[in-house]
Formats: structure tokens, sequence, C-alpha cells
């Protein structure tokens, strides 16, 4: 599941520049004549570095959006 923003300058939901850092490991696949495929990606460690805003063109006001946002997630502290 992808992390959601939002900007509270302006209200964007849809549009940012997003850098990631990560760490994967793979399955590097070579012919005889040395011709690469990548199989059996693993994405290993994942960290996002920066979220800006598309239309501030910063991301002092980016938040990520928390669990509730776009899926209802059961709340169990109001499990009877
Ligand atoms: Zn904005």
């Amino acid at each position: 599941m992808a992390d959601r923003y939002r900007c509270t300058a302006c209200g964007n939901l849809t549009r940012f520049d997003v850098v990631t850092t990560r760490r994967t490991r793979a399955f590097h696949h070579y012919t005889v004549g040395g011709e690469l495929t990548i199989e059996d990606e693993e994405v290993l460690d994942e960290r996002v570095d920066e979220v800006v805003c598309r239309w501030c063109g910063h991301g002092a006001a980016v938040e990520r959006l928390g669990d509730g946002a776009g899926a209802p997630v059961p709340d169990p502290s109001r499990a009877s």
C-alpha cells in the first residue's frame, strides 16, 4: 500500500515529487552475450527522504496521511 500525502498549504492530494532511498536485492540474470535481465527484485529497505508539493514547489506543508485515509481501518479501541 503506497503512502498518501496532503499539502496543507494548497490542499493538493495528487501531485508530489517524492525522493526515495531504496535498498534492494535482485537476481541479475545475464545471457552469454552479457545482456541483463533483473528478476525477483526484493525491497530490503525503503525510506522516503523528501516529499515536495508540485504546486507550492516545496514540502514545508506536506503531511503524510494516516492509515484511515483511503480505506477504512478497524479501530480496536472501539471494539466492544
Ligand atoms: Zn502545496
